[in-house]
């Protein structure tokens, strides 16, 4: 059966309601944001020390249940310094999905690294663990400790799964393959504050993680992004690193290595902690407008809602419908029609590849993530539709 692009239209205007335009995502800021805000100003402490930077740091880690949570001024810094710690080098190689956004590769490309791109599973929407063992196994030499792509010579530093619109990927069968190969996982868990994986906290099931506090993410602190691990000595070095590699010291500049100035600013922490507060709430919302748009989907042609396997808790950050194969074709048509009538929707990120600046980076087989490209469109996905009439 095919889709009908008006059907879709009607459903998703039932949601948006209003007049005038409906962003996919929007923040909503409903707690004591405007006070913590204020009293940066009020008493100086706007810029990178103060002491809502520690409240956030220390909020964090007790909601996700880390030990260490370093917090960082966007998702794509703390990627970068999750791979420099994590001991990506010039040329190594990092493998991470083509079906992911720019920052994943960015980040890869910042430390001199090369993304090798990674199939997607259509069950999660995350990195296919079987075909990258098999692909690993053709093209590379391990000897369980280090891994060596043969065809281009360079170490595999890293695997660096993403949890697509908070969904967590297949972590139990990422993680045992990368333990064969020895290579560590960094988890992209930009979208994925709040989401679970057999009672994990997603953010937590790697070496280290990076999170994301942009403004359309489900938390927010304006902008910000931080780093959470249980090692001791890496948050040491990702709080030295983005400190611009500073030792603390009453008066006097001592820098040892070349630094970022990473670190999230009081007033970005202010906001994220007065957000923080809020988040049951924020998941609770996501997951009844999930349930929602199931609801208002079943039974129509040509399309369904994304649903994660039973073992994942997730955050639903971004609903996604899933056109049929017959449908794929509309998909521009859907997307025009939905966004000239005031409706936001999206397609999913071009694959990594179709980008000039990436095109000849190595690669395996990506069928699946490129049929996922095809058919993917995220809908509407604020929290506060759940509060509206949506079936
Ligand atoms: C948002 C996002 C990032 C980057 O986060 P910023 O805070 O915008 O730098 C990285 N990876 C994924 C998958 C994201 O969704």
């Amino acid at each position: 059966m095919v889709v009908d692009p008006r059907q879709i239209l009607e459903i998703l205007r039932r949601v948006a309601r209003g007049k005038g335009f409906t962003p996919l995502h929007e923040p909503q800021f409903a707690g004591r944001e405007w006070a913590y805000v204020k009293e940066c100003i009020d008493t100086n402490w706007v810029s990178s020390a103060g002491s809502y930077v520690e409240q956030f740091e220390t909020r964090l880690a007790d909601v996700c249940g880390t030990k260490h949570a370093v917090a960082l001024v966007n998702g794509t810094s703390a990627l970068r310094i999750c791979f420099v710690i994590g001991g990506a080098k010039s040329d190594e190689e990092i493998i991470l999905p083509a079906l992911t956004f720019v920052a994943t590769a960015t980040a890869a490309a910042y430390v001199g690294a090369v993304p090798h791109l990674a199939d997607s599973e259509p069950e999660t929407l995350g990195l296919d663990a079987a075909k990258l063992k098999a692909h690993l196994g053709r093209i590379a030499k391990s000897d369980g400790k280090s891994t060596v792509n043969h065809e281009t010579g360079g170490r595999i530093a890293i695997i660096v799964p993403m949890h697509t619109f908070g969904h967590p990927y297949d972590t139990d069968a990422i993680s045992s393959m990368a333990h064969a190969f020895g290579i560590p996982v960094i988890e992209d868990a930009a979208e994925s504050v709040g989401s679970y994986y057999r009672g994990r906290s997603c953010g937590l099931l790697g070496l280290l993680s990076a999170l994301s506090f942009n403004g359309n993410k489900i938390l927010t602190s304006g902008s910000g992004g931080a780093i959470l691990t249980n090692d001791e000595n890496l948050t040491r070095r990702a709080k030295h690193l983005s400190t611009t590699a500073k030792f603390p010291h009453a008066w006097d500049f001592n820098h040892d290595e070349v630094g970022w100035n990473y670190r999230l600013p009081n007033i970005n922490a202010a906001l994220g902690v007065a957000q923080l507060k809020q988040m049951p709430g924020f998941v609770a919302a996501k997951r009844k407008l999930a349930r929602k748009w199931q609801e208002a989907f079943a039974g129509i042609d040509g399309v369904s809602v994304f649903v994660p396997p039973t073992c994942a808790e997730s955050g639903h950050w971004l609903t996604a419908l899933i056109l049929s194969p017959q449908s794929r074709h509309l998909r521009d048509d859907i997307l025009a029609l939905t966004n000239a009538a005031g409706v936001m929707t999206r397609p999913v990120w071009k694959l990594i590849h179709h980008l000039p600046v990436f095109e000849n980076c190595p690669r395996m087989n990506l069928d699946a993530a490129t049929d996922l490209a095809q058919s993917i469109i995220n809908i509407l996905s604020s929290a506060k539709h759940s509060f509206a009439n949506a079936a």
